[in-house]
């Protein structure tokens, strides 16, 4: 469809970030209440004794989930997980949340428990309320939009921009487990589509599936950085992967990152089926996404604080903005490190 002025251009030729970028400078933020608004992890919003953050996030069956695969207590459990991250890389508290979802009438009652149940499930564990919804029904597959409030100290609040020069680059647990483990899900499909009588072999490759089907936001770290009193300079969550999330951190700070190759947290399993796929681990942990790790940047004097944390990994530090991002190989050659971004309007 065109424009109004009937001109035409590809959704594909901004990207996801570019019209996200474009829809941002339409509109001025214009009640002094509203802090942050488009372009971080979530808003901010000013109530006087705390800052409120909201973010909020839409699953497309087919585009975000394919539903051969994930079960719906999963997907459910998942939806909200992925908006507790953006409060957690805001170093705030998810309170409440609300959930729609659009249905068609593929969908029996016992499957709307099903995804209510993991839901509930995420409810518990990151100890917020379901505080309301709409319900509508779908031409064409399950929609799911989770809408997640959160509260931070006013001085406890983290945004993309903040990292310094010569402050140390973290990431936690490991990366690129979610990405490999949606590449045996598919091949698993495949292989099924192709012989329904073959079973999924997927004990063998139980962590990486679970990273992809059952994601959990670092809360852990959260209160824990709470309690060392560190309160890093920048922070975001990896959804997208570390070379985007680097780029977008980059940006919003203005600066540029020497990261070390051989820093970067993988797990084992991970590795190894990239190996398996003939893909290159390393390239799978900086491109892959989905991984809802924490990427922060903490200043020197903090490093003590955190320094013998077994989950927090230390992958390189901040530089100058002339510098760029850039990856120092185990080779000790030092390469522009580009994001490939999300790609969801290329599919
Ligand atoms: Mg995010």
């Amino acid at each position: 469809m065109a424009g109004e002025s009937g001109k035409r251009t590809e959704i594909s030729q901004l990207g996801e970030f570019g019209l996200i970028d474009r829809i941002q400078q339409q509109f001025q933020l214009k009640n002094p209440t509203s802090v942050v608004g488009i372009g971080d992890d979530a808003a901010v919003i000013d109530t006087g004794t705390h800052f409120m953050l909201v973010t909020t996030d839409m699953l497309l069956e087919g585009v975000h989930f394919d539903l051969s695969y994930i079960p719906l207590g999963h997907l459910g459990y998942k939806a909200v997980a992925v908006n507790v991250s953006d409060i957690a890389a805001m170093n705030g508290l998810p309170r409440q949340i609300t959930v729609n979802i659009g249905l068609s009438n593929r969908f029996s009652v016992e499957a709307v428990d099903a995804l209510y149940e993991g839901i509930r499930f995420a409810c518990e564990n990151y100890k917020v309320d379901l505080v309301g919804g709409d319900t509508t029904s779908s031409a064409s597959g399950l929609v799911i939009s989770v809408t997640a409030l959160g509260e931070v100290e006013k001085p406890r609040l983290v945004k993309r921009g903040g990292a310094q020069i010569n402050d140390i680059v973290c990431v936690t647990g490991d990366l690129g487990g979610a990405y490999m483990g949606l590449q045996v899900l598919e091949r698993e499909k495949a292989a099924f589509m192709e012989n329904p009588v073959m079973q999924p072999q997927l004990k063998s490759y139980e962590y990486i599936v679970g990273r992809q089907l059952k994601p959990d936001a670092r809360m852990d770290i959260i209160h824990e950085l709470k309690e060392l009193s560190l309160v890093p300079t920048s922070m975001i969550d990896v959804s997208d992967g570390l070379a985007s999330e680097l780029l977008h951190l980059a940006t919003h700070s203005g600066v540029g990152f020497n990261i070390y190759e051989e820093n970067i947290p993988l797990d084992q399993l991970t590795y190894h089926t990239a190996v398996e796929f003939k893909l290159n681990p390393v390239t799978c942990a900086l491109n892959g996404g989905e991984d809802y790790e924490l990427l922060f940047t903490i200043s020197q004097q903090d490093f003590e604080k955190v320094k013998n944390h077994p989950d927090i990994h230390f992958i390189g530090y901040v530089q100058n903005k002339e510098k760029g991002i850039r990856l120092i190989t185990k080779q000790q050659q030092s390469i522009p490190l580009k994001a490939q971004g999300w790609t969801h309007f290329n599919r």
